[in-house]
C-alpha cells in the first residue's frame, strides 16, 4: 500500500504539482520552434522591396514573442527545482507555470502563424500545427482554469 488508507486521491493530485511542470516545457518547446522558424522566414520573405523583419511592427512583435517566451521559460526553471526540492509551495508554481508556459505559447504560436501571412495557415510549413500544439498545452494535465483554481486556492489559503 502507498501511503495511509483514505489517502490515496490525495497522493494522487500531489503528483500533478510535479507532472504539470513538464508540459510547461512542452509549451516552451513548442514556443521555441514557432519563434525559430518565424525569425528565419521574416528575414526571407521580401515585401515592398524589403524584408519585412525590416519593419518595425514585425519587429515588435519578434520583441514580445522572445519576451514572453523567457519569461515562460523562467519560471518552469524555478518550478522544476522546487519540485526537485519538494517545496512547500510548489503547488501554486507547478500551477503557475503550466498555466504562464500553456497561455504564452498560444500567444507565440499564434503570432508565428501571423507573421508567415497566408503561407502561416496552410500545412506546407510548421506554425499552424505548433498553434495546435500549443492549443493542448491549455487542455491536459488540468486545463488553464483548473490551474487558476489551484492557485487561487492556494493564494486563499495563505
Ligand atoms: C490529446 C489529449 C491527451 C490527453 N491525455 C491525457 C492523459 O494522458 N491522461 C489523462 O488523465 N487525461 C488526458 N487527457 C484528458 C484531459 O486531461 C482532459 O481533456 C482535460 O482535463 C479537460 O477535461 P474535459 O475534456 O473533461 O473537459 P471539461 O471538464 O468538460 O471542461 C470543459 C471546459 O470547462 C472548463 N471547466 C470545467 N470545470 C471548470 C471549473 N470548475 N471552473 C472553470 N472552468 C471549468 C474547462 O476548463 C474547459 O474549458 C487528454 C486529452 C487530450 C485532448
Amino acid at each position: 500500500m502507498i501511503g495511509s488508507q483514505g489517502e490515496g486521491l490525495k497522493i494522487a493530485l500531489r503528483t500533478l504539482d510535479h507532472t504539470r511542470i513538464t508540459i510547461g516545457a512542452q509549451a516552451v518547446g513548442i514556443a521555441q520552434g514557432a519563434l525559430d522558424f518565424a525569425l528565419d522566414y521574416v528575414k526571407e520573405r521580401k515585401q515592398f522591396g524589403k524584408a519585412i523583419a525590416d519593419f518595425q511592427g514585425i519587429q515588435f512583435m519578434l520583441a514580445d514573442m522572445a519576451m514572453k517566451l523567457e519569461a515562460a521559460r523562467q519560471m518552469v526553471y524555478v518550478a522544476a527545482a522546487k519540485s526537485e526540492r519538494n517545496d512547500a509551495d510548489l503547488t501554486f508554481f507547478g500551477a503557475a507555470a503550466k498555466c504562464f508556459a500553456a497561455d504564452a505559447a498560444m500567444e507565440i504560436t499564434t503570432d508565428a502563424v501571423q507573421l508567415l501571412g497566408g503561407y502561416g495557415y496552410t500545412r506546407d510549413f510548421p506554425v499552424e500545427r505548433m498553434m495546435r500544439d500549443a492549443k493542448i498545452t491549455q487542455i491536459y494535465e488540468g486545463t488553464n482554469q483548473i490551474q487558476r483554481v489551484v492557485m487561487a486556492r492556494q493564494l486563499l489559503k495563505g
